[in-house]
């Protein structure tokens, strides 16, 4: 395959990934990926974890800032967030697989502190077939999109989460069945613990339809 010039960022990134044979190789050639800018202000590329085998691979947005100094998906404070729901909806998440649809931190300084930044379009299309690898190599019956930017990588476009949320649905895009549902930071965001409380149930309920595959 070809390669293609982006003209704003002047990067030159391959349309396609060199072909991968397991997951650890896709991890280490991650490592080295220059597809977009944001690799520059992050401290390393966080590949997905988990299960190799996983009946359900989970997709977040981006790495936060704990996830960028330990190299691991969803860790911080919506991880500790996701691990509660999923305990509460009795989803074991040592049976599945956990990533982020752009594996490179994006952020704005605020003083002495890394405020997170929403990836664009164009850095979530250029990361996207790290997350095609993950899911090709992995072959999960269900993959779970939290939030608007893993929705996004998912079905290839933008969507409204409330147009798709809370369904499990085959999506032609991965070929595969697939549940969107909220990002846990936008529980940790909603304005009170009562609207809080209200968002993590939501949460919650989406996950139950999980039992089957990682229960
Ligand atoms: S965010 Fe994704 S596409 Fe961009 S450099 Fe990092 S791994 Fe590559």
């Amino acid at each position: 395959m070809g390669t293609v010039r982006d003209e704003k960022s002047s990067y030159l990134k391959s349309e396609a990934l060199p072909p991968l044979a397991n997951l650890k190789e896709a991890e280490l050639s991650a490592h080295k990926c220059r597809r977009c800018p944001l690799w520059e202000r992050a401290t390393q590329t966080v590949f997905g974890a988990g299960d190799s085998h996983a009946r359900v691979v989970f997709v977040g947005e981006q790495p936060g800032d704990v996830e960028d100094r330990t190299g691991l998906p969803f860790v911080g404070p919506a991880g500790r967030l996701l691990d509660r729901a999923l305990n509460q909806a009795q989803i074991n998440r040592d049976l599945c697989y956990v990533t982020n649809a752009v594996k490179h931190f994006k952020w704005e300084s605020l003083g002495q502190r890394r405020l997170h930044k929403k990836p664009t379009s164009r850095e979530i299309q250029a990361c996207r077939p790290w997350l095609q690898a993950e899911i090709e190599l992995i072959q999960p019956e269900v993959v779970v999109g939290l939030g608007a930017t893993a929705a996004a990588s998912i079905f290839g476009v933008p969507v409204r989460i409330s147009d798709v949320r809370g369904k499990l649905t085959h999506v032609e895009s991965v070929g595969k069945t697939c549940l969107i549902t909220a990002h846990p930071s936008s529980v940790l965001r909603a304005p009170d613990p009562d609207a809080q409380r209200t968002e993590f149930n939501r949460l919650v309920k989406d996950l139950t339809l999980l039992r089957a595959f990682a229960g």
